[in-house]
């Protein structure tokens, strides 16, 4: 079995326990892991600490560190190849996707090592005439990351690349399904030159991401996950009263107009629900569709499904793999049935192909007649689709926002008035108009309600990062006047 290490303070060890990891696509052991136990967490955090004071990072210019950002950016685009494969082998993530996120990964780097000296404080146009007054723009501290298993590479660049611009000291948690990327990835930051302890990869599960994240050294908690989990970290963040940016599930509206390109939107429709599997936190996994057009789109829709090649994750040709885990399977299983009962029809998929790994199919669930389905409130996390029907659009809006989800939404339609009428009315952090799961470092990503808060991505994310201070300096020479009385 392949062995991994753990990162602390700018060295590798294989921490206090060890726990081996499944390879989704065939169910077997295939590596073993360090798991973080407590003194783990606390070895992790206390150098994040020291680091974040110590002259070598506290006095390295935002410039020096755009440019070991820059540095950091190259040598993950020199070990792509490796990167890619790693994360396909422990999470089940197929390679065609990993292969070409990864060079997202080097560029959120580049974009933050660009960012790094811009992030600037200002000067106050002060209401008294004897003083200047200026805000810096100072890092909050230790950051405490933790990702889930789908995506960890670019789950994690997206908190690390603004941390780290912005000056503070980072301590990774990566999911305990599918450290190996993040493991590896540690082992390309050591060689990128920054001081030891700027950043540490620990790994583990609910326990140590609590020791983290309410650790009293911790100042910001970063997190990408699910809503319950994310209620828990919360909690723990009454323990240090860190600051939170919550990045958290969804169940996407894709709404399709009945003058919509038909072809474009169920090209997009196929992508934003069985791309990465549907493990997707912007998976477009409610279809509300013009009942004009309903019978047409969904006919066209099922043969792409069933068209779909589900395969090794490390095959190229393969478009569909296996969930992480057979939890998922099984989560996703009982959620058809449910919505089956609750009068939903099944128009392709639903059964579990007989192979080893955890793999499932595209499925597609029509659920017009069936209001109350849980497909349709809950989040799979899986290449399952929900479809619903309208005539108006008021009646796609409502549905649209029928959840307490609000982060991603599709909108396909080729009146520019609607379009703008819809995009005032969505509740949802992103609105994609005739395209679907198009990202960039560019731009802010993040959502409403269940969805979380805070923003990653654009230069929202690396103010998250940040807290100014008001310095105030007195130029008159006159002595201070009356003490008593508030200036
Ligand atoms: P999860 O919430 O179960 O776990 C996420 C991380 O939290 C893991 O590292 C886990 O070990 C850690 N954790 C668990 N309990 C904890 C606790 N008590 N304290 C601190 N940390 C704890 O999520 P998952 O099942 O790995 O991933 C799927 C979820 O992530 C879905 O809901 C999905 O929508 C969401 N997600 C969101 C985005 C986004 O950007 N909005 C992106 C990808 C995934």
């Amino acid at each position: 079995m392949q062995q991994f290490q753990q990162y602390i303070g700018g060295s590798f060890s294989d921490g206090s326990a060890r726990f081996t990891s499944v390879d989704p696509a065939t169910g077997a052991d295939w590596a073993e892991m360090p798991e973080a136990r407590e003194a783990d967490v606390n070895d992790a955090v206390e150098a994040a600490e020291a680091a974040f004071f110590s002259p070598e990072w506290a006095l390295t210019t935002a410039t020096a560190r755009g440019k070991l950002l820059h540095r950091l950016a190259d040598l993950i685009a020199e070990n792509a190849p490796r990167l890619a494969e790693l994360e396909t082998r422990d999470t089940g993530k197929i390679i065609r996707e990993t292969s070409a996120q990864i060079a997202y990964v080097a560029d959120y780097f580049r974009y933050y090592a660009g960012l790094a000296d811009k992030i600037q404080g200002a000067h106050l146009p002060i209401d008294k005439p004897d003083m200047e007054v200026w805000l810096r723009r100072e890092p909050v501290g230790v950051v405490a990351a933790v990702v889930p298993w789908n995506s960890q590479l670019f789950l994690s660049a997206v908190k690390i690349g603004p941390a780290l611009a912005a000056g503070c000291t980072v301590v990774l948690k990566t999911s305990e399904e599918g450290p190996a990327p993040m493991l590896e990835f540690a082992r390309i930051f050591d060689q990128a030159g920054f001081p030891a302890g700027v950043f540490n990869v620990i790994t583990g599960g609910p326990a140590a991401g609590a020791a983290l994240t309410s650790h009293p050294k911790v100042a910001h908690v970063a997190f990408t996950g699910g809503p319950d989990t994310a209620r828990h970290i919360v909690r723990n963040s009454a323990e240090n009263l860190a600051s939170t940016s919550l990045e958290l599930g969804g169940k996407s509206p894709f709404i399709v107009f009945d003058d919509a390109d038909i072809e474009s939107a169920v090209n997009a429709q196929v992508s934003g629900i069985f791309a990465a599997t549907g493990q997707s936190c912007v998976s477009g996994s409610r279809l509300v569709v013009h009942t004009a057009i309903k019978d047409e789109f969904l006919a066209r829709l099922k043969e792409k499904a069933e068209a779909v090649v589900i395969g090794a994750p490390g095959d190229m040709a393969t478009e569909v793999g296996p969930l992480c885990t057979q939890r998922q399977r099984d989560t996703a299983l009982r959620l058809i049935r449910e919505s089956i009962a609750a009068g939903a029809k099944l128009v392709t998929g639903g059964t579990v192909p007989e192979r080893e790994g955890y793999f499932f199919p595209p499925t597609i669930l029509d659920c017009s007649d069936a209001p109350e389905a849980p497909s349709l409130t809950h989040e799979f996390f899986g290449p399952v689709l929900s479809v619903v029907s309208f005539e108006t659009e008021a009646e796609a809006l409502a549905i649209a926002n029928n959840t307490e989800f609000g982060l991603a939404s599709g909108l396909f339609t080729r009146d520019l008035t609607r379009a703008h009428r819809m995009v005032r009315a969505i509740r949802a952090g992103i609105v994609w108009i005739n395209t679907y799961r198009a990202v960039s470092p560019i731009a802010p990503f993040g959502g409403h309600g269940l969805s979380g808060h805070g923003r990653e991505g654009g230069i929202e994310a690396a103010l998250e990062y940040t807290k100014t201070k008001s310095v105030w300096l007195r130029t008159s020479d006159d002595p201070i006047p009356d003490p008593f009385v508030m200036r």
